[in-house]
């Protein structure tokens, strides 16, 4: 099969015909009608900052398609079906596993980085990571849940836990971001404050529902602005990881609120006033990816109206464009949200 394929070293994919192996039990063999581009794959194409446990490596964790052959043992899905594919993949035994909680396994690692991913015309995997994409969701809408809509939704309402009508922060609206406003509207926030360094991240975080944004420049002490524009923040969640952000906004922070760090950052985060963390209770979590939760529940909200992927996609292409869309992404060329793979173009 074709592959666009990233050789240890190497800041390109290949495109490469690589064998295809046998479907064992409890595995699916999927037809890839799309996979997105996301800001990881950046990391670990473009600057080797991430690196895959195998090599060479097939990158792509958000992939859709259509089920072409089963494995033994596998009853939920049939020939003919539309799948989309978790992102995290997982031991599948361990007690977090076995309680749908997957991305607290302790074996919890990335389709694409530990095992071949959707930069491919196949994906073989096991049935367990499948969801059925309902017909009236594009492949490309259908590929993007796997991680840049359902990390973000992950965060929100379950780190998070967003009541309606609460204020909300979202920090970085890139790929991820972009979709925390998206779902903070969709679950009834009541005033979302977009924040980026990137004007046309902000633009496209008004037309994804943000009542109001903040430019962050050099000089911008974001706590001082969100006291001013706010009467106590409940929900933060920052997709940039850079940290200094965090720490100048808890002193906005409402009693009871919620910071959710998603964005990985490389500084330290240091609280600087923490009485006032503590008699306030406010709350400092973590987010990673998604559990089994969030792909049904998008595809819920989907169907209802409530959220509207239709902008997320900024351009579907062969997967011999693959490098040149990787770059397209880090350079923002025309405020891109998610560019998709289609191996059949
Ligand atoms: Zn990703
Ligand atoms: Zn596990």
């Amino acid at each position: 099969m074709k592959a666009a394929v990233l050789h240890s070293g190497d800041r390109s994919l290949k495109i490469e015909n690589i064998s295809l192996p046998s479907v064992l039990p409890k595995q699916v063999k999927i037809k890839v009608k799309a996979c997105g581009i996301c800001g990881s794959d950046i990391h670990l194409i473009l600057h080797g900052k991430m690196k895959a446990s195998y090599s060479p490596c097939v990158p792509g964790h958000e992939t859709s398609g259509v089920v072409e052959e089963l494995g033994e043992g596998v009853t939920k899905f049939k020939v003919g079906d539309r799948v989309v594919v978790s992102a995290g993949t997982s031991c599948g035994h361990c007690a977090f596993c076995q309680s749908g909680r997957e991305n607290l396994c302790e074996e919890i690692g990335v389709l694409g980085f530990n095992q071949r991913g959707g930069f491919a015309e196949y994906l073989i995997i096991e049935d367990r990571y499948l969801h059925l994409l309902p017909e009236s969701i594009p492949f490309a809408q259908g590929a993007i849940l796997a991680d840049a809509v359902s990390t973000p939704y992950h965060a929100i309402k379950y780190q998070g836990n967003l009541k309606a009508g609460e204020t909300v922060v979202i920090i970085g609206c890139g790929g991820l971001g972009i979709h925390g406003v998206a779902i903070a509207k969709a679950l009834g926030a009541g005033h979302i404050i977009a924040v980026d360094i990137d004007r046309g991240s902000l633009e496209n975080a008004l037309s994804y529902g943000a009542s109001e944004v903040i430019l962050l420049e050099k000089n911008t002490q974001l706590g001082k602005v969100l006291k001013e524009k706010t009467k106590g923040v409940d929900l933060l969640a920052d997709f940039s990881g850079f940290m200094t952000n965090i720490e100048s906004s808890i002193r906005a922070m409402n009693r009871g609120g919620r910071i959710v760090l998603v964005g990985i950052g490389r500084s330290k985060l240091e609280i600087p006033m923490p009485f006032f963390l503590i008699e306030r209770q406010i709350r400092i979590t973590g987010s990673y990816g998604s559990d089994s939760r969030a792909i049904p529940e998008l595809i819920e909200l989907y169907l209802a109206h409530k959220i509207d992927l239709t902008k997320s996609i900024s351009g579907i292409h062969k997967l011999e464009e693959a490098n040149e869309y990787l770059h397209a992404l880090e350079e923002k060329n025309g405020n891109p949200i998610r560019f998709i793979l289609n191996p059949e173009l």
